[in-house]
């Protein structure tokens, strides 16, 4: 079992690295193509009622492949010990990556997997998706298990997870429970287990167009209204219940090389972002895909901030300006019944922002098959039934019509 998940290592290092500032104060020592190193994680935080202290900075898989160890070394190296997978994440290879990088080094690390149920799913099948995630991470154990991708009730619901979260935890395979989202109905399934007190943790899409209050002062001047209400409220809620909450999606697209023009004094966009979604008192930490070493020590200059820097808010609007009505929010269900032929709208959406924000058309194409329900009727659709649907005023015919043209 682990011991100090390497809060106190990390702590030491930094310690010996000289780094000034204080636990509320921000430190924009960031880095991007021809900027300084980062110095690591400044700021660990507890996880919830799991009382695991993590990094408020952590790694998130999503598109980790083969030959990548190094990513993960770089991570560990500047104090990040929380690290999210899933089976699904790279075919597998992000789970066997991350398991070959931390031989040796398991006990010191959060270690997170998901995989998405379904409500007719056995506690068996489950529990066969588990073994394969244990054997791919070469570990006995994950830290934490999240039921992924949430979007149904009855999937919450699912006496037979309840089984096999029982079985799971009894054979010592997982410590705690988790759900994760960022679909149309996310804020009822999360409302739901969160009443049914069935989770340590929780991982939302959140970000700075996603808080509606934050979101209106910020574009006023552009009129767009954000209408995703229930977000702030049910992080509130998980805070309340002491049930860890964890931020992913954080960069609202992550068109980041579109910033970079405007970026001034060592401070980056990403930064502002992180930095935003951090100083959100339920929020405990964050998790972000980290694809380069200097992408890694550009996120990690934003550990331990508390607050938004100077700076930051100019950059936040800036980036809304430029893409407040192309970026879907998500976790907003109000185009959720605009589609006579059942186009999962904001999903289509959210694969079309990991080939065109991300740039990543590989995960983006893995993540389209996946949907129940593609855009291949937006193809022969005049367009009418949705137009008008989305109130951030994304033109949902336009991008999801060459999205299936480009995944499918
Ligand atoms: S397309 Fe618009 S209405 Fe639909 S989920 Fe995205 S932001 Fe919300
Ligand atoms: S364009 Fe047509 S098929 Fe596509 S989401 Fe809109 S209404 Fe549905």
């Amino acid at each position: 079992m682990p011991s100090d998940y390497g809060y106190e290592s990390a702590r030491r290092r930094f310690l010996k690295a000289g780094v000034v500032g204080t636990a509320g104060g921000i430190l924009t020592r960031s880095t991007h193509a021809d900027q300084k190193p980062s110095t690591g994680i400044r700021g660990y935080r507890r996880l919830g009622r799991t009382n695991l202290e993590i990094s408020d900075i952590s790694f998130g898989s999503s598109r980790l492949r083969s030959g990548e160890t190094h990513l993960v070394h770089r991570a560990l190296d500047l104090g990040i010990n929380y690290f999210d997978s899933a089976a699904s994440y790279t075919r597998g290879q992000s789970e066997t990556v991350l398991g070959e990088a931390l031989q040796g080094r398991r006990d010191k690390v959060v270690l997170v997997s998901k995989h998405v149920t379904h409500a007719e799913e056995t506690a068996d099948s489950m529990m066969q998706v588990l073994d394969a995630s244990l054997k791919r991470l070469r570990t006995d154990y994950i830290d934490i298990f999240m039921n992924h991708a949430v979007n149904d009730i009855a999937v919450m619901k699912n006496p037979e997870w309840h089984e096999f979260v029982a079985a799971a935890r009894r054979q010592g395979k997982i410590r705690f429970v988790g759900a994760s989202g960022h679909a149309g109905r996310l804020i009822d399934c999360l409302d739901y287990a969160l009443d049914e007190d069935h989770l340590d943790v929780i991982l939302a899409a959140y970000n700075f167009g996603q808080d509606p209050k934050f979101y209106e002062g910020l574009t006023r001047s552009f009129d767009m209204v954000a209408t995703q209400t229930d977000l702030p409220r049910v992080l509130s809620k998980a805070k309340q219940n002491d049930v860890g909450v964890v931020a992913m999606k954080t960069l609202m697209g992550a068109r980041l090389n579109d910033m970079r023009p405007y970026e001034r004094d060592g401070s980056t966009y990403a930064q502002a972002a992180f930095r935003w979604v951090l100083s959100n008192e339920h929020v405990d930490a964050l998790i972000i895909s980290m694809t380069s070493e200097a992408q890694i020590d550009e996120y990690v200059g934003a550990s331990g901030a508390r607050e938004l820097a100077a700076g930051d808010l100019a950059l936040l609007h800036r980036y809304a300006e430029l893409n407040g009505s192309t970026y879907c929010r998500q976790v907003c269900s109000a185009c959720d019944d605009a589609c006579p032929y059942g186009v999962l709208i904001a999903d289509v959406l959210r694969t079309r922002m990991y080939a065109t924000d991300y740039r990543d058309v590989a995960f983006a194409r893995d993540e389209y098959a996946q949907l129940s329900t593609d855009a291949s009727a937006c193809l022969s659709c005049s367009g009418q039934p949705c137009q008008g649907a989305c109130p951030h005023g994304i033109a949902i015919h336009e991008l999801c019509s060459p999205t299936h043209a480009m995944l499918a």
